[in-house]
């Protein structure tokens, strides 16, 4: 009996898998867009892959993975994750290993490798397809940069009139002094007798620049011609908010004229701008004209109404109604607005942190990956990295590829709060059907499948059902929906009652998988000392039946609208993936044997 009880779910489990790839495949051709609507992937160039063993990752070791993050066109990706634009954290000379404190904004950090290194990776990463941004770091300079030795040093000599010195802003009056005669935000100028300070908000290390000055915006100018010639895709823009400190105007006028300025020498140049704020500041920035500004409130940290809150207290219906009004907002100030959410970066734990189990990482994925706009997938996050919430190196541990090799011992000190990575590395996942670098992989592949999803203006469509989070996507004359059941048991609804009826064929889906289920399958089956399986779904497959769509737990489905299609945008192959009916499924039965 148990022996045929195993082959039955095994038989479910492997209808359900290739239900998934068939559903996420297509067979007809479709438009391409070549837009910035894209599936980033955050790099964190020391972290990531060391070519020479040297213990700090390199641009050498970003192109022996470059298979990982897309296959070659006609290669297999079976092991590729599949996206197409990736953000380097910074990669110009620096004296520290976050390099967000620039010496050199035309050069490569040595340790990472040489411009040569970084031509042929941009060359590289174009013949795949793979746009590649910058971070640009301007609000600040490196404490060690020329122009700043060369400020302070005039300013020591009392020459007030060098150019460098109006690069910086020195005060020998800070806005705010404390008790101490300490004045936050502000650091002495060493060695001054003067009694002058400089703005420095974030740290000593990092002398903000005087955005009153032309002479530093010429510099900014020359810095974004300089890499946007040599080809890049973009720039990511650290801390916008504070450009000028307690102006909210002024900063967004600064983001403008950036934006503006690469935009008049790459008019498809891609901006995505760090305000760290909430979903109403966040609109704010929008007026500036920049492509896309993280969504902070998506992520669990959001200081706000986090999107995925929503998870835990089963509310699907706020989440379509959330993202409508804030995809309103943004596109109020911004008609080209594109959404960046995200769930775990630089300067937050992995979202495997606060994720617990893998049913809800792989919910959390699903939720913010089938969003419009650009997710910003954080390396690491798709095999579930965990660490500790404490300090920087927590928060950026090198990933782990491999449960077999020991790059993560050889890559950067270790934190403090050293959380060893979890058992499977990415390569042991992408063997395993149901990991979570697979639910990742097959993510990217429905939407890229479905392009109006990332595209769209987005509509609620939260009446379905209270536990559903549900919304249509149309753009270029064409329309999906897209359907996810957030909690942990099946659910089914009637969308052609609910006046969605249009939305009658099933464009695919990506199931989630129930973690209680498996755990205790996977107990059961070690109490009988019999070989563990791979963790597979257990749940049924998706039925679309008579406008009825029945969903098994944390399952994301698409609808789409065949009534509506754009002349350009269509598949040469009309068929439909293939709809699973009752008939077709076994439901184990114990025959008593
Ligand atoms: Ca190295």
């Amino acid at each position: 009996m148990l022996r045929k009880a195993i082959a039955l779910l095994l038989a479910i489990s492997m209808l359900a898998t290739i239900m998934s790839s068939c559903s996420t495949e297509s067979n007809g051709e479709k438009k391409v867009y070549d837009d910035n609507y894209r599936n980033f992937y955050e790099i964190y160039v020391r972290s990531f892959s060391d070519s020479n063993e040297d213990g700090i990752g390199d641009l050498q070791g970003v192109l022996s993975k470059l298979d990982y993050l897309k296959a070659a066109k006609g290669q297999d990706d079976s092991h590729s994750l599949g996206i197409d634009a990736v953000w380097f954290m910074p990669i110009f000379p620096s004296p520290s290993d976050h390099k967000y404190d620039v010496t050199d904004y035309y050069n490569i950090d040595p340790s990472y490798g040489t411009m040569d290194d970084f031509d042929e990776l941009l060359k590289k990463f174009h013949e795949r397809g793979i746009h590649l941004i910058l971070d640009l770091v301007v609000n600040h300079s490196s404490q060690l940069h020329p122009w700043f030795l060369q400020a302070v040093e005039a300013l020591n000599k009392g020459e007030l009139d060098n150019k460098y010195v109006a690069y910086y802003n020195f005060t020998t009056e800070p806005e705010t002094l404390d008790e101490e005669g300490n004045a936050p935000g502000y650091t002495a100028v060493p060695g001054n007798e003067e009694g002058y300070y400089y703005e420095s908000r974030f740290s000593p290390d990092m002398p903000d620049l005087n955005f009153d000055n032309p002479d530093v915006w010429a510099e900014i100018k020359a810095i974004m011609k300089f890499w946007i010639d040599k080809g890049v895709d973009g720039f990511r823009l650290d801390a916008c908010k504070s450009y000028y400190t307690n102006s909210m105007n002024d900063s967004i006028d600064v983001l403008a004229q950036i934006v503006d300025y690469g935009k008049s020498v790459k008019s498809d140049c891609y901006f995505v701008a760090e305000v760290w704020d909430g979903p109403w500041m966040i609109a704010q920035y929008y007026k500036s004209g920049v492509d896309s500004i993280f969504n902070f409130d998506c992520s669990f940290m959001g200081p706000y109404s986090g999107l995925f809150h929503n998870i835990d207290n089963g509310n699907g219906k706020k989440i379509g109604t959330h993202l409508e009004e804030f995809n309103i907002d943004i596109r109020n100030q911004n008609i080209n607005a594109i959404d960046a959410p995200f769930i775990s970066n630089h300067d937050t734990p992995r979202s495997g942190t606060y994720f617990k189990g893998s049913a809800k990482k792989k919910l959390a994925a699903s939720l913010y990956m089938m969003l419009p706009g650009n997710p910003f997938i954080y390396y690491g996050e798709e095999i579930g990295m965990t660490e500790g919430w404490a300090n920087d190196p927590d928060k950026r541990q090198p990933i782990k590829w491999s449960s077999q090799e020991s790059e993560v011992k050889i890559l950067r000190p270790k934190g403090s709060n050293y959380v060893e990575a979890p058992h499977y590395g990415v390569f042991d996942q992408l063997e395993h059907e149901t990991s979570l670098v697979n639910h990742y992989r097959k993510l990217i592949k429905l939407k890229q499948m479905n392009p109006e999803i990332q595209r769209a203006q987005v509509v609620s469509a939260s009446d379905l059902n209270y536990n559903i989070s549900s919304y249509t996507c149309a753009y270029d004359n064409s329309a999906v929906m897209v359907i996810t059941n957030i909690t942990g048991t099946p659910k089914t609804v009637d969308v052609r009652a609910a006046g969605y009826g249009d939305y009658s064929v099933l464009s695919g889906f990506v199931i989630g998988d129930d973690y209680i289920e498996q755990e205790q399958f996977k107990a059961y089956m070690e109490g009988y000392e019999y070989e563990v399986p791979d963790m597979r779904p257990m749940a049924s497959p998706v039925f679309y039946v008579n406008g009825v769509l029945t969903l098994p737990p944390r399952t994301v489905a698409v609808l789409r609208n065949p009534g509506k299609v754009n002349s350009t945008f269509v598949t040469t192959t009309t068929t439909a993936p293939p709809i699973v009916t009752p008939s077709d499924i076994v439901t184990p039965t114990d025959t008593g044997e």
